[in-house]
């Protein structure tokens, strides 16, 4: 395909958080042979069968441990799982992401102060059932207003709260629908902006290019929340594809196209988005 010019977003790729938690587990990995982790080390495959054949493995349930260490992942766990972990005397290694760690702050502290605590966020992603966890039996999370509705919870303090990878947009339009049907109602209402900044920054450097770009590829898990969220927003401003590999580009997109935008997953490995980069220059 003649003249293709093919563009990096200007943030993208793997984050700090999961990049320290990758050092962490291989550090560990290679002092004590192996590892298991409660959860994949992140939503992406490749990422988690390089750590597999490094000593790294991951189970999904406490039960299954067999080893005497445990790492807890950037997505973070309730107090409730810490603690039976503990009871197992199973050592811990808790790469939990700071900015995660400080959303369950934000929980803890609303919940101490009184307040019921709303989570814009999927229930049944690892870092919201985390985060539910620190909330006690004062939480909810959802991502759907209506589910809020039929909760049949009318607090009269309301924390707001976000899982960290979601878009600011979303976030705020959850707030406003919130605030016009409870807001009336409520003696107190704090919304404590937990967005991750990385997610943000990765978001918008996605929109700049999508805007320029004939056609956007997001390379990342399938089951990666902020891979996903990558698509959406893209989605509306041009056609846009979200693959695993470089082998899952179909040429056929690529048809009639000079510039094409890459953006990548906060789980995606260096080498996953280079060898993009390098399969869709040598077309
Ligand atoms: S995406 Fe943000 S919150 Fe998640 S691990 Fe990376 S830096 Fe931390």
């Amino acid at each position: 395909m003649k003249n293709m010019k093919v563009e990096k977003a200007e943030k993208l790729g793997l984050c700090f958080g999961v990049r320290r938690a990758i050092k962490l587990l291989k550090e560990t990995a290679n002092k004590y042979g192996e590892i298991e982790t409660l959860g994949p080390v992140a939503h992406n495959r490749l990422l988690v069968e390089a750590l597999v054949n490094l000593g790294v493995k991951p189970i999904n349930h406490l039960d299954q441990a067999q080893g005497k260490i445990l790492a807890i992942t950037t997505h973070g766990t309730s107090p409730a799982v810490l603690s039976e972990i503990r009871a197992h005397h199973i050592h811990i290694i808790d790469t939990t992401c700071h900015i995660v760690r400080k959303a369950q702050n934000a929980a803890k502290e609303l919940v101490e102060a009184g307040f019921d605590v709303f989570i814009f966020g999927d229930a049944k992603h690892s870092e919201v059932k985390g985060l539910l966890g620190w909330t006690g039996d004062k939480g909810i999370a959802t991502l759907n207003m209506k589910q809020l509705y039929s909760s049949g919870k009318s607090p009269s303090r309301l924390g707001i709260i976000s899982q960290t990878t979601q878009t600011r947009s979303a976030f705020i339009e959850f707030a406003r629908q919130l605030m016009d049907v409870v807001g009336p109602k409520i003696e107190e209402i704090r919304l404590v902006n937990t967005l991750c900044k990385v997610t943000q920054g990765q978001q918008e450097a996605a929109i700049k290019l999508a805007r320029k770009s004939q056609l956007m590829i997001v390379i990342g898990g399938g089951n990666s929340a902020n891979a996903r969220h990558l698509v959406e927003i893209c989605s509306p401003l041009v056609e846009t594809h979200l693959v695993e590999t470089a082998d899952e580009v179909d040429t056929s997109w690529l048809v009639g196209r000079h510039h094409i935008g890459i953006t990548a997953g906060a789980s995606t490995p260096d080498e996953a988005v280079e060898e993009l980069i390098d399969k869709l220059r040598s077309l």
